[in-house]
């Protein structure tokens, strides 16, 4: 807790204090060689992040974002087809699959997990699409295009319920991306293969993001692409550089979508350290748990037993939320919301013709959810203020209450 008793949201400035010299190291080396693009540090920093999600390939890009449109690009999502997503993320989900040619659509999520439920997804493509063995297509009837891709999203740090997705991937011939800007490191037990998975292992391909706030936070703007499968990997080595096959050779058109050599190296120094951060993450989400469950108005995340999240997000569900976030502005405690406005009702997408009432689960999220401070360095004294003044709040209005309706 710093001097004036402000409990920040993130605390980005220690974990950078704690490594300034190997950090700085990093910049000298960079300097001396003036190795800014591509080379060893890319290099090393690609293989031991494809090492960290169990994944044969990692290729670095410039944002989180770039990622998932490479991504994407690199499957071969057809030009205006539809890819499937979820309303309640980060615009950048929804963003890379337009930027990536396709049109993105939306399965609502489940009401205890807030990532995608597999039985909208099911119902989807079973109520809205036909399936065409013989060109193994899936056509959604209404707007006559083709869904090619679905994008489920890890959110807070909690991997989707990846089973029933990819079988039903499977089953309609969709590529599958997972969005996994807020998972570096999140696992999934598969039921079906009986094993943990890495967040990033398990769809065709998958996009990180580094943006300095992540789990995993450049000193700058970053991204990755994970996959298993070579082609893919090599695609977008090309769409990252300019369509580059080699130096001038240019197979495709390309972008400028490359991993600074000074932030590869900045992320090689911060990977050794994650699973440590992630685990000390875990911890404060259990103290939270235990200084919150007397707690009623407060709804605690919900881990099932196939996942382990890192809690990127520490997210309450909660009653009076516009009330509570000012109370706890108010007493200086950092809070967060993740997302207040849902995608389908963001005005980029108002063409997509979605109203308000079409994803009932997603819009419920974005008035009840609450995201209290969580990062690895909040300390057990700061949690007890941060739900003591939870509790205190809704203490004060039950007695209200019991005012009000003594009054009557
Ligand atoms: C951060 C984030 C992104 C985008 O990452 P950038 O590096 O900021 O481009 C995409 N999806 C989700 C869910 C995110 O949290």
């Amino acid at each position: 807790m710093s001097l004036n008793g402000q409990i920040p949201f993130v605390d980005l400035v220690t974990p950078h204090q704690e490594l300034e010299e190997e950090l700085v190291a990093v910049f000298r080396s960079t300097l001396r060689t003036a190795g800014f693009i591509g080379g060893p540090m890319v290099d090393g920093f690609e293989r031991e992040f494809a090492q960290f999600c169990d994944t044969n390939f990692c290729i670095g890009v410039s944002s989180g974002t770039d990622a998932l449109r490479f991504a994407l690009m690199a499957a071969g999502v057809e030009q205006q087809s539809i890819a499937l997503t979820v309303p309640n993320t980060f615009i950048a989900t929804a963003e890379a699959i337009s930027q990536a040619g396709a049109r993105p659509d939306f399965v609502d999520v489940d009401p205890a997990t807030y990532t995608m439920d597999p039985d909208k997804l099911r119902q989807y493509l079973e109520t809205q699409c036909d399936y065409d063995p013989h060109i193994r297509k899936t056509i959604h009837k209404k707007l006559c295009r083709p869904v090619t891709a679905v994008v489920p999203v890890h959110l807070y740090g909690q991997m989707a319920d990846m089973d029933p997705i990819l079988e039903l991937a499977t089953r309609y011939n969709l590529t599958v991306i997972e969005d996994a800007c807020q998972a570096h490191g999140a696992e999934y037990f598969s039921r079906k293969q009986n094993r943990w998975f890495k967040a990033g292992s398990m769809g065709h391909a998958a996009g990180f993001s580094f943006y300095p706030g992540k789990n995993l936070g450049a000193c700058g703007e970053a991204g990755a692409v994970t996959t298993n499968h070579e082609q893919m990997a090599a695609k977008i080595r090309m769409l990252r550089d300019h369509g580059q096959s080699k130096k001038y050779y240019h197979d495709i058109e390309g972008y400028n979508g490359r991993l600074d050599a000074l932030q590869a190296g900045i992320l090689q120094v911060k990977l050794k350290h994650l699973s440590d951060w992630n685990q000390k993450r875990r911890e404060a989400a259990s103290r939270y748990k235990e200084l919150l469950s007397s707690v009623d108005e407060v709804g605690l995340p919900f881990e099932p037993t196939w996942a382990k999240s890192i809690f990127h997000l520490y997210v309450v569900a909660v009653g009076e939320r516009n009330e509570l976030l000012d109370h706890l502005r108010a007493e200086n405690i950092g809070q967060g919301i993740h997302y207040p406005v849902p995608v389908h009702l963001q005005k980029p997408y108002q063409s997509l013709g979605y109203w308000e009432g079409d994803f009932p689960i997603a819009e419920r999220a974005c008035r009840n959810l609450l995201s209290l401070p969580m990062h690895p360095y909040l300390s057990g004294e700061e949690q007890i203020r941060i739900t003591q003044v939870i509790a205190r709040f809704y203490a004060a209005k039950r007695t209200t209450s019991v005012v009000l309706s003594g009054a009557r």
